[in-house]
């Protein structure tokens, strides 16, 4: 039997799941998000573009 999962959100901060349509599960991950934002996205850029080199040299070498 599978448990249905209900609507849930992932915190910004922390990504933990949380009921509701906040963006965080608590305050103190409401406070502290600010200070991390710009850190944080330079992390996803970094990601985002290491992923894209591995994609693109997986295409080359299967290419
Ligand atoms: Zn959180």
């Amino acid at each position: 039997m599978v448990e249905k999962i209900p609507q849930h959100r992932h915190c910004s901060r922390c990504g933990k799941a949380h009921l509701g349509e906040d963006r965080f599960c608590s305050d103190d991950c409401r406070a502290t998000s600010g200070d991390s934002l710009k850190k944080k996205k330079r992390q996803l850029l970094i990601l985002y573009a290491i992923t894209v080199a591995v994609l693109i040299i997986a295409l080359f070498f299967l290419g």
